[in-house]
């Protein structure tokens, strides 16, 4: 929650977001390579859509690269892919059953069993390994909000699970919510508890400011490295 405007330049969709700091700086994310701008409050809106299209051929750069990434890891549900859980790789096994459900088990030795119906499709398989992480990640997200809360001294929050597309979470203090990208289950579980310790800090002070930036660094001095590592990951490994 920043002072954030979404604009549009040479085709593209760019979040410019307004804060004091010296210089202009231009960034494009995983996984949609989504464009965001942060600019000291001084700068024009001509001059920001300059810099843009100065840095286009790079910015496309970028949006290819992490196209690629994600082409890479799609996934077909067969036996002997590697699938990560809380950034651990799990060799996939998959067997047939006679019953019409799926059941997925996390065994010893790195591996991950799902037993599927012979006809199930694959994106049958993708649907039931979806709804697996779900529970793996609410099974380990629910203490950490507890811990958090009881941290931060703020309200228990409600909290759900949702796939998003550009976020890792996302939080309305007002509503006393916080949401939280279903791809976190396949993250460190570092990852997880930064991201809701993230979200929960809004609580505290709805913006990045320097009330919130105390509460990350006094609760979890590393956290700038946990986010880089985060980013640095595609998003769907
Ligand atoms: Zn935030």
């Amino acid at each position: 929650m920043t002072n954030t405007e979404n604009l549009e330049i040479a085709g593209l969709s760019v979040e410019l977001v307004r804060k004091p700091i010296k210089n202009l700086h231009i960034g494009v994310y995983p996984p949609s390579g989504r464009v965001r701008v942060a600019a000291p409050p001084a700068i024009s809106e001509d001059a920001i859509r300059i810099a843009v299209v100065t840095r286009l051929g790079w910015i496309r750069k970028k949006q290819r690269e992490f196209e690629g990434q994600e082409r890479q890891t799609e996934r077909h549900f067969v036996s002997g892919e590697t699938h990560f859980v809380f950034g651990k790789p799990l060799r996939l096994l998959v067997e047939t059953s006679s019953k019409n459900r799926c059941v997925i088990q996390q065994g010893a030795a790195g591996r991950v069993t799902m037993r599927v119906p012979e006809t199930s499709t694959t994106a049958q398989k993708a649907r039931w390994m979806s709804a697996w992480y779900r529970g793996q990640l609410r099974e380990h997200a629910a203490p950490r909000v507890v811990k958090w809360s009881e941290r931060l001294a703020v309200p228990l929050p409600r909290w759900g699970i949702r796939t998003m597309k550009t976020k890792w979470g996302s939080c309305n203090p007002d509503l006393g919510i916080i949401w939280l990208n279903l791809d976190l289950a396949k993250k460190p579980l570092a990852a997880l508890d930064y991201v809701i310790l993230h979200e929960m800090a809004h609580f505290v002070s709805p913006r990045h400011d320097e009330v919130f930036l105390n509460v990350l660094a006094r609760q979890m001095p590393g956290w700038r490295q946990v986010r880089a590592d985060l980013n640095a990951l595609p998003l769907s490994i």
